[in-house]
């Protein structure tokens, strides 16, 4: 009754103009649902459901693409839904970011033939969209909740598909983070102009309503070790992903305002969701107004000049030892980020920073390409005498992340790592050499893809839930 009358106080207190407004955002949705509807629906029916769908197979989870493009064209979203949420726990998001021209989308018979992709995310996106709208999506109802339990430390999208694929079993799951908000990369790396917070939102709070206990702040190796975490739990999942930046050393690398990609990153995040960022909001993690020189040319890379230019930045620019065809960004954020007015500078590498307590500037040295290297790419070399100098007020570190040292930040030196520092795991049960102990995602395969870390989770608990069968049988036999 109060909600009611409040709502008809607001109603009437409204001016004309906020009326007028407020119908034209109406109008607006409308015809704009209504638009995407009829173009999910011409994409779906491009589909040319042809024999072998190459879509499918280079697709990570392996989606069933044509039969939901099939479903989606005749306006069956429902079991469109099903479909595609029975490969992928967040099908919208991979629909966002996914490197489509990379994965399915490159691989369409149709783009191969000359006559342009199937936009099969934006169908996938669309799909799932209107699935939470009508209220299709619902948190998972167990019948029996099993006594085991198992502690995920990480809740990055590797960390969350594992934990909802066991809880759909009726296991009872923790998961830890250290972050304030679960939902790792998704909420704190991948910029808000590229994927929307509240769709990973939605997902950690359906989690959260299936009965997935989140505990948020939580470091392990810091509030808890790895052992202790153990006698806790039936089973553990490492997903913790990989955050150690690759360093530039150079002269001049301590001078203020040059800053790692995720300190940039996550202080815009955070304020895209409503936080007081205190080095944002006094202007030092802030671009706006000034020249910012990015370095690295992979999509972290294209992330910061992207949210650079959205934070009014003066100047925007890019630096890259090599040249456009051997970015490791996708073609298509490059091409986007030239559109905004980024300036890339190809074949160019940083030499030393200038400036007495903060950066003013920065010597940069032409490149050519030489012979091929061991990773198969032209290996760039100086060009003798060409350095020149640029004028910087911010300059952003975006050479890529390595893995932390995992075994003596957990305090469990027994724990096998790589020469990289990546988790070693056996390949077919994603087993640690720590019996129990499984580990998934970016962790294993160093900095990758959301859908490669989806993939990992579901498999991952497909491997722990045989464990945990396995283990109770034997329990059972030696009774
Ligand atoms: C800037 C940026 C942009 C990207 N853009 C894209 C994109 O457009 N498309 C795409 O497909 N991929 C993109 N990626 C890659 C993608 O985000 C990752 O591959 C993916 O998030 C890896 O998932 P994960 O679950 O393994 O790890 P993460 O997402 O990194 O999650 C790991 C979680 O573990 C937690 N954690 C770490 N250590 C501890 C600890 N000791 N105790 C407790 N918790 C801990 C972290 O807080 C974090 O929440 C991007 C990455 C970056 C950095
Ligand atoms: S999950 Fe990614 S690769 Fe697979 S169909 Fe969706 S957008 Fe394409």
């Amino acid at each position: 009754m109060k909600e009611k009358m409040l709502k008809f106080v607001s109603i009437a207190m409204e001016t004309p103009e906020k009326r007028a407004r407020k119908k034209r955002t109406e109008d607006f949705k409308e015809i704009y649902n209504k638009f995407i509807n009829q173009k999910a629906k011409e994409q779906s029916s491009r589909c040319s459901q042809c024999g072998v769908p190459f879509c499918q197979i280079h697709c990570p989870l392996n989606n069933n693409i044509p039969d939901w493009l099939k479903l989606s064209a005749e306006g069956r979203l429902q079991e469109a839904n099903q479909l595609v949420h029975s490969t992928n726990n967040m099908p919208e998001v991979c629909g966002s970011i996914c490197p489509q021209d990379r994965l399915c989308e490159g691989n369409c018979v149709i783009e191969q033939s000359g006559h342009g992709t199937v936009t099969i995310g934006s169908v996938e996106k669309y799909i799932t969209d209107t699935a939470w709208q009508k209220g299709w999506i619902k948190p998972i109802k167990i019948l029996k909740e099993k006594k085991q339990s198992i502690g995920i430390i990480g809740a990055g999208p590797s960390g969350l598909a594992c934990g909802e694929e066991l809880r759909k079993l009726g296991y009872k799951i923790t998961i830890y983070d250290r972050y304030d908000r679960p939902g790792g990369l998704l909420i704190y790396g991948i910029p808000n102009f590229k994927l929307e917070k509240f769709t990973v939102e939605r997902r950690t709070d359906l989690l959260k309503k299936s009965g997935i206990i989140f505990k948020q702040n939580f470091e392990v190796g810091k509030d808890i070790s790895l052992e202790s975490l153990r006698k806790k739990h039936d089973a553990i999942l490492i997903a913790t992903g990989v955050y150690k930046p690759r360093e530039v050393e150079l002269p001049g690398a301590n001078l203020k305002n040059i800053f790692p990609a995720m300190e940039f990153l996550k202080a815009s995040n955070k304020k895209g969701l409503g936080d007081k960022v205190k080095n944002f909001d006094n202007g030092i993690l802030n671009a706006e107004r000034k020249n910012v020189i990015v370095i690295g040319g992979g999509d972290t890379g294209m992330d910061c000049v992207r949210t650079a230019v959205r934070q009014k930045a003066k100047s925007v620019k890019c630096l890259y030892r090599r040249d456009r065809e051997n970015m490791p960004g996708s073609a298509r954020e490059v091409r986007n980020a030239e559109e905004e007015g980024v300036q890339f500078i190809w074949l160019s590498n940083p030499k030393k920073f200038i400036g007495s307590s903060q950066v003013s500037s920065m010597i940069i040295e032409k490149m050519k390409l030489g012979k091929i290297d061991s990773s198969g790419r032209r290996k760039p070399e100086p060009v003798p005498k060409s350095q020149f100098e640029i004028k910087a007020d911010m300059i952003i570190k975006a050479l890529g992340f390595d893995p932390e040292n995992i075994p003596k930040l957990f305090n469990a030196d027994d724990l096998s790592v790589s020469r990289l520092g990546t988790i070693k795991i056996n390949l077919k049960t994603m087993e640690t050499n720590l019996p129990g102990v499984f580990a998934a995602g970016d962790i294993v395969r160093g900095a990758s893809l959301v859908v490669w870390a989806i993939k990992d989770g579901r498999d991952v608990a497909e491997s722990i839930h045989q464990y945990l069968e396995n283990k109770q049988t034997k329990n059972i036999e030696a009774a």
